[in-house]
């Protein structure tokens, strides 16, 4: 199915396996007939996201960290989805999350580069910032704050993105990227402090749903199996500029609490929380260029996807997993606040 092979299942290499993307394309390479080598440092993904895989012998964990070197034999195909990707992650795992975007992505771009095999890189809305262009086009350079709290993420995966550029056209290295816009489903840590997490374990533990700034910003959200297909779609295109892999449909916050209430039927509050820094205000991906070259466009609404998530977060909220505020990233004197006043303008701190 992957271009390099057409005829014949190959074998793929996943960084960030243990992931909530990783794990799922994982799952889809599988049905595919492909061999998987999964590799994680279980930063922050989670062995149990793979554990139904225990008995797949077409499917291996290797415990890695891809800053340091690594060749695990010879593989057809890299899908490079290892970094923490949720704000509260990325803000407590800053330099880490700066080095696997560029040190760890540069040894996953090298091992292609030696086995000759394809290259998809798993991109962000990120390199966006917080856009003055709307809806985002892939040929918009993005507003990013390269000082604040959130360019540990930002600038790593904008790095990233010219690193892979790069293999590409000076080492011809067959490379894709990806620009994912928000994406949900089951196996989203419901501990990332994300908002669907957040917004649908406080919503099934009957507290207050958590709104920073008044929740008039906005999200597009995509179900994961449409990530997924349209990622798979770009790894078997010729494409090697980024394309923006997301579901146009455009909710503010507060649309989105009010979608969780009526699919949990929970009669929750909202409470209005300090909006984070540099939290864009607005964000929807166009997805034009996916749909000429891939023939794909997302089939799953905001509605239908929380009503086919509710079951895991239900079993998240069982096993006693606690949501979590935004507010976990350690201060140095010498640092800005990473929020401001929910009633303050929203997306620069005050000086
Ligand atoms: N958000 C919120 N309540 C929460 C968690 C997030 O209002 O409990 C907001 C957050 O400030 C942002 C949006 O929801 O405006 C999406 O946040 P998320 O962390 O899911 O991802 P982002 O798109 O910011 O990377």
């Amino acid at each position: 199915m992957l271009k390099h092979h057409a005829s014949r299942p190959g074998r793929v290499l996943v960084t960030g396996a243990a992931g909530f993307l990783g794990s799922h394309l994982c799952d889809a390479l599988l049905a595919e007939g492909h061999k998987v080598v999964g590799i994680d440092n279980l930063c922050t993904g989670k062995p149990a996201n793979l554990a139904h895989l225990a008995r797949e012998p077409r499917f291996e964990l290797v415990q890695h960290d891809i800053c340091k070197p690594f060749d695990f034999g010879p593989v057809d195909y890299v899908f490079n989805f290892a970094s923490p990707a949720s704000p509260v992650d990325y803000i407590e795992n800053g330099v880490e999350t700066l080095r696997v975007g560029s040190e760890g992505t540069r040894n996953a771009l090298e091992l292609a580069r030696t086995h000759g095999a394809g290259f998809l890189h798993a991109s962000t809305s990120e390199v966006y910032g917080d856009p003055k262009e709307h809806p985002q086009t892939e040929d918009y350079w993005g507003n990013v704050n390269p000082v604040g709290p959130r360019s540990v993420y930002d600038e790593a995966k904008r790095f990233s993105e010219a690193l892979v550029m790069a293999y590409h056209r000076y080492y011809q290295v067959d490379t894709h990227l990806v620009r994912i816009f928000n994406t949900y489903g089951p196996r989203l840590q419901s501990s990332d402090g994300r908002v669907i997490s957040n917004l649908m374990t406080q919503a099934l533990r009957g507290e207050d749903l958590t709104i920073y700034g008044d929740g008039t910003q906005t999200r597009s959200f995509c179900y994961v199996s449409d990530e997924i297909d349209g990622i798979l779609r770009l790894a078997r295109s010729g494409e090697h500029w980024p394309v923006n892999i997301g579901n146009p449909e455009e909710w503010t916050i507060l649309e989105c609490a009010r979608e969780v209430l009526a699919v949990t039927g929970s009669s929750s509050q909202i409470r209005f929380e300090p909006l984070p820094v540099d939290d864009p205000i607005q964000r929807r991906p166009d997805i034009t260029r996916a749909r000429r070259l891939l023939g794909w466009e997302p089939k799953i609404n905001l509605r239908t996807g929380l009503e086919l998530s509710l079951e895991y977060f239900r079993n998240c909220v069982q096993r006693g997993e606690k949501s979590r505020p935004v507010l976990a990233a350690p201060l140095s004197a010498a640092t800005r606040p990473l929020t401001v006043a929910a009633s303050g303008a929203p997306g620069r701190p005050s000086s």
